[in-house]
């Protein structure tokens, strides 16, 4: 985290996990984003940039507060009267918690890219024979403050989405998981694709993510990070089965079942551990690194 700083690629702001980032650690991220949108995968996916905050009926319809309720952040906002406003203004002055006097908003601070896209495909009837292909791009808010810059509060995940029929969705993500490891290997990266587990939340959250594991709905491509002990995981490959399909009612042609699937790339990670894999200056990366970031 110093070294980042110090080398101004990121800016502090007081609050662990977020960060102002520079034009030099922007510029990596625009390349990393132009590489992973330019794999053969992705040639006839919809692109789609959301903002860092989406519905909170959505949110709710998809179950996070029942599994990772210790990770979300909703929104409040004040709606009172001039009285209740000069209470605020006094719990303020004399500080005392003032967020009682606010109520939650129909939006929340969205957790994972992808949340938005099954309501959309939703809204579009019954899901072609052929699928439905995603690029897509979203800032994302994990409440994990952390002084480790490979933990962000606040961090953009890109990723590839996919709804269709089940086999389609597998084939999918084995495709997306190959080309994505092929783009690591060429940036010079040492990684490992591993079977992963979600954070869920408590004792009921140990079944889930033991099932997960088991089953390698979830696999994660581990970067080795020099200095540190233990890699980072900079990408994920994720069957979602019929979760997101049935929470938000998704169905195919004459009622066929649908399975969704994605690929989550974390850009923030991935500039980092090329700047820590690399060195600070790009100008002295290795040929291909460079290249392929511009
Ligand atoms: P997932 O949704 O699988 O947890 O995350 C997908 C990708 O987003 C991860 O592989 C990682 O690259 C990125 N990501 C997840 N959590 C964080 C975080 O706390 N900080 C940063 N910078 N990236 C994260
Ligand atoms: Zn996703």
């Amino acid at each position: 985290l110093d070294d980042l700083i110090a080398e101004g690629l990121i800016t502090a702001t007081g609050v662990a996990g977020l960060y102002g980032r520079s034009g030099r650690f922007e510029a990596i991220v625009d390349g990393l984003r132009r590489r992973i949108s330019a794999l053969p995968v992705a040639a006839q996916a919809e692109v789609f940039h959301f903002p860092p905050l989406m519905s909170r009926a959505v949110f709710e319809d998809n179950g996070y507060m029942s599994s990772f309720p210790h990770l979300a952040g909703v929104v409040a906002t004040f709606a009172g009267d001039e009285r209740e406003h000069r209470a605020l203004c006094e719990d303020l002055a004399s500080g005392v918690d003032w967020l009682c006097r606010c109520c939650s908003a129909d939006v929340v601070l969205t957790p994972a890219a992808c949340y938005p896209v099954y309501p959309l495909v939703a809204s579009r009837g019954p899901v072609p024979l052929e699928g439905a292909s995603f690029d897509i791009e979203s800032f994302c808010f994990r409440r994990e403050p952390s002084t480790d810059p490979f933990r962000l509060q606040s961090f953009r995940q890109k990723e590839f989405v996919f709804v269709g029929a089940p086999e389609q969705a597998t084939a999918r993500r084995a495709a997306w998981m190959a080309q994505a490891r092929d783009l690591a290997a060429d940036l010079g990266l040492r990684f490992s694709v591993e079977p992963a587990s979600d954070a869920f939340f408590g004792k009921g959250g140990r079944i889930a993510a033991g099932r997960q594991h088991e089953e390698e709905l979830k696999l994660e491509l581990l970067v080795s990070i020099p200095g540190r002990d233990q890699p980072v995981a900079c990408m994920s490959f994720n069957l979602h089965q019929d979760k997101f399909a049935l929470a938000c009612g998704l169905s195919g042609l004459k009622g066929a079942t649908v399975h969704s699937a994605c690929a989550g790339f974390g850009l923030e990670r991935l500039a980092m551990a090329l700047l820590a894999m690399h060195g600070a200056d790009p100008k002295a990366w290795p040929a291909e690194a460079r290249r392929l970031v511009g």
